[in-house]
């Protein structure tokens, strides 16, 4: 991932997708069993052109399925939630709470390949802050479902506000795609840098600059 490669920049601007849109922490109705899944994963093998009943592919149905249930572990998880648990007793802290380099590992909705990458998520204090470890779980919860990522920097940005009511919420996502490096165009090393900034982050360019200051400043922006 290098600046020169960066290929677009989001900065602001209206979300498609708020929080409130979000999936809740309910698996969709009609929920296939487990035995169709893995039936499916056969059809999948076959249409590739190979034999799930030879050795080797035998237990790979199955093991695919577990994948899915941690590939996809975010649909039971919910942003609210996690972030209800506040504290109140900062002494005055009113400078910005920032997580740098979260990891991310998401799934392309169009591919269903990984998206990984990395989010910088800061917050401004109201008067409560929350738990750090909730803020990567935040990330982790919108993460850990089919995304696309100006989708996903929106609802984490947006789930932050709505709960903690900060006085200004940031989130930078800088990742690779594997639908853009192993098929497609094949340009592997390019990452996509997107950006939500919302409150005192949007309207006050020194408070927005010295976030992307601390966080290396991924965009050049
Ligand atoms: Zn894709």
């Amino acid at each position: 991932m290098t600046r020169e490669n960066v290929v677009a920049v989001r900065m602001g601007g209206p979300a498609e997708v708020g929080a409130s849109e979000a999936p809740k922490a309910a698996a969709p109705e009609g929920r296939p069993s487990r035995a169709e899944a893995e039936a499916a994963v056969r059809t999948l093998i076959r249409w590739a052109g190979d034999d799930p009943d030879r050795e080797g592919l035998l237990s790979t149905p199955d093991r695919v399925v577990r994948s899915y249930e941690e590939f996809f572990a975010g649909y039971v998880q919910d942003p609210v939630e996690i972030l209800q648990r506040t504290f109140e007793e900062t002494d005055g802290y009113d400078e910005v709470v920032a997580l740098r380099g979260i990891r991310i590992e998401s799934y392309c909705e169009h591919h269903m390949v990984p998206i990984i990458g990395v989010a910088h998520v800061a917050y401004l204090p109201r008067s409560r802050v929350v738990g750090i470890s909730k803020l990567a779980r935040v990330v982790e919860a919108f993460s850990k479902r089919l995304q696309i990522q100006e989708k996903l920097t929106s609802q984490i940005a947006n789930a932050i506000e709505e709960v903690l009511q900060p006085k200004g919420v940031a989130v930078v996502i800088e990742a690779e795609h594997q639908c853009m490096s192993t098929r497609g165009v094949h340009k592997p090393g390019v990452s996509m840098v997107t950006s939500r900034m919302l409150g005192e982050f949007r309207h006050n360019p020194t408070l927005r600059r010295e976030f992307l200051t601390l966080i290396g400043n991924p965009a050049g922006f």
